[in-house]
């Protein structure tokens, strides 16, 4: 048995769950297990409950305009437990759509204004009326790489999104583009970070890549949960450089 125990939620993992983001929660098996942690995992999708004080750690994935429109008419019957969540500093992993879906809205390929969460405040518009050159008026496809500022640590990954996004008040991107397009393909920013909530275009998945990321999302998490455990050896985790 492990001496610790998490519990994840994977918010509408069974609609938004593109390109395996659930590898995510694999990543973060494999890490918790070196750390003497347990995760246990349930999807919470439409018309579930979800309790915020029920969860120590949480994905949103991402997926197609269509489900994205089919979550956000769910969103606001969770809204109120997942805004507690995330103002909780919970860890919560928001990848493409789920990222997406956390801001205020997301202009779909088709012009649909699909409404977020409205928790973070970001917006995104999407790439056929926002700009009009052809370079820009495309999907966002390839590999990324990005620097995070307070870290120095480079993430890797693959993007793939119609929506540019655009960061509000408050929010820290993930990373600075050093190869790729990220949030908009004008102002280098890639993600965003609010608390302990994580936002990513990368898929990949993006834990699976960067191992750096897994553990201090775990940490966030042990140390919430255990507020007076001893996590030196946990904090002392090596990662082993992926690319
Ligand atoms: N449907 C959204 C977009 O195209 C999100 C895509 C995704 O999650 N990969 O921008």
């Amino acid at each position: 048995m492990a001496k610790y125990q998490l519990n994840l939620a994977h918010l509408y993992g069974n609609l938004l769950n593109t390109y395996g983001d659930e590898g995510n929660i694999i990543a973060l098996r494999y890490y918790a297990k070196q750390m003497d942690t347990e995760i246990t995992s349930q999807i919470v999708s439409i018309e579930e409950d979800f309790k915020a004080d029920d969860f120590d750690l949480a994905l949103f994935g991402g997926g197609q305009d269509y489900e994205q429109m089919v979550v956000s008419k769910d969103i606001p019957k969770k809204q109120a437990e997942l805004a507690k969540f995330v103002n909780e500093g919970k860890p919560l992993l928001a990848i493409c759509g789920g990222y997406q879906l956390l801001g205020q809205y997301y202009v779909a390929a088709d012009g649909t204004k699909i409404p977020g969460a409205g928790i973070l405040p970001h917006y995104t518009l999407t790439q056929s009326d926002h700009r009009t050159d052809q370079a820009n008026k495309a999907r966002f496809i390839g590999d990324i790489t990005i620097k995070n500022e307070e870290t120095g640590q480079e993430y890797h990954g693959f993007e793939n999104h119609n929506g540019r996004t655009f960061l509000g008040e408050g929010e820290r991107p993930l990373g600075i583009v050093q190869e790729g397009h990220g949030n908009n393909g004008e102002d280098q920013t890639e993600g965003a970070i609010y608390k302990q909530t994580y936002c990513s275009y990368f898929h990949g998945p993006i834990l699976t890549r960067n191992g750096e990321l897994a553990k201090r999302m775990l940490l966030a998490a042990l140390k919430k949960k255990y507020p007076t455990a001893d996590l030196s050896a946990q904090q002392a985790l090596k990662i082993a450089p992926t690319f």
